[in-house]
């Protein structure tokens, strides 16, 4: 679904994501954790298309990134929940979650899919005609993750989803993710709480000043050194 190769990226002339390599399968939840500053949004802003590489190269869903611009990647099959959720405030939550399904050029009827989506986000179905800016937090969260995933996108890429969340709704949206998974579908998970992360994914990554210092198994990574020492 997604393979980085080597890649390096820079700010200026300052260098962030070095020699970065990692693969996501069809089906998994890997997740890529690190503390501030480690390049974690710069990993997916990088996937994302929005910062050129500076060295390496992206291939998604069997495409090399270099190729494909940043708005054809939605219609690719890839769902984006950006770090803080990007919502549109001052529309309608349904209306929000219908710009994904446009830029995903799903097919079949938006309400149909919005109906059986909805099953999944019953708070959201509560709040589905109220503007974007009125909800909590949480809320926010979660039509973040229903407009990525309106569009039934082969791949999800989410970025730091739990920031500013409540432990309960942190609980309450890895539930989320790790249903949709089960359903079928691919998640990419960037993260800072790695204990949670690490409880729905099958492997992981750990970045450290933009470099790969870690990787496995899930349960594995559990028992890494460095991860133990930097979070658990
Ligand atoms: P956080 O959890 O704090 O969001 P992160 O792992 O997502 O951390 P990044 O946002 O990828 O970290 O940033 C990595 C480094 O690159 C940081 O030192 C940051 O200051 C720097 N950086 C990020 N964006 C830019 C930019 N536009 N120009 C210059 N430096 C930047």
């Amino acid at each position: 679904m997604l393979e980085l190769d080597k890649v390096d990226t820079n700010y200026g002339v300052v260098a962030m994501l070095r020699d970065v390599s990692f693969k996501v399968e069809a089906g998994e939840v890997v997740c890529v954790l690190g503390p501030n500053g480690a390049g974690k949004t710069t990993t997916f802003r990088a996937i994302s298309g929005l910062l050129p590489l500076a060295g390496g190269r992206i291939r998604i869903m069997g495409q090399e990134l270099a190729a494909t611009r940043t708005e054809a990647l939605s219609a690719l099959g890839i769902g984006f929940v950006p770090e803080g959720r990007r919502l549109f405030a001052d529309i309608s939550v349904r209306d929000n979650i219908r710009l994904g399904f446009e830029a995903q050029r799903a097919e079949g009827r938006f309400a149909d899919r919005l109906e059986a989506m909805l099953e999944l986000f019953p708070r959201v179905r509560e709040r589905i005609s109220q503007r974007a800016g009125t909800l909590s937090g949480g809320e926010q969260a979660m039509v973040a993750l229903a407009r990525a995933l309106i569009g039934a996108p082969k791949l999800v890429i989410m970025d730091e989803p739990s920031l500013g969340l409540s432990p309960k709704l942190i609980d309450e949206y890895f539930d989320t993710v790790a249903e949709i998974n089960r359903r079928g579908t691919t998640v990419l998970l960037i993260e800072q709480n790695a204990e949670t992360a690490l409880s729905i994914a099958h492997r992981g990554i750990m970045l450290v000043k933009g470099r790969v210092v870690a990787s496995g198994k899930a349960s594995e990574l559990l028992e890494n050194d460095a991860v133990r020492h930097l979070y658990l």
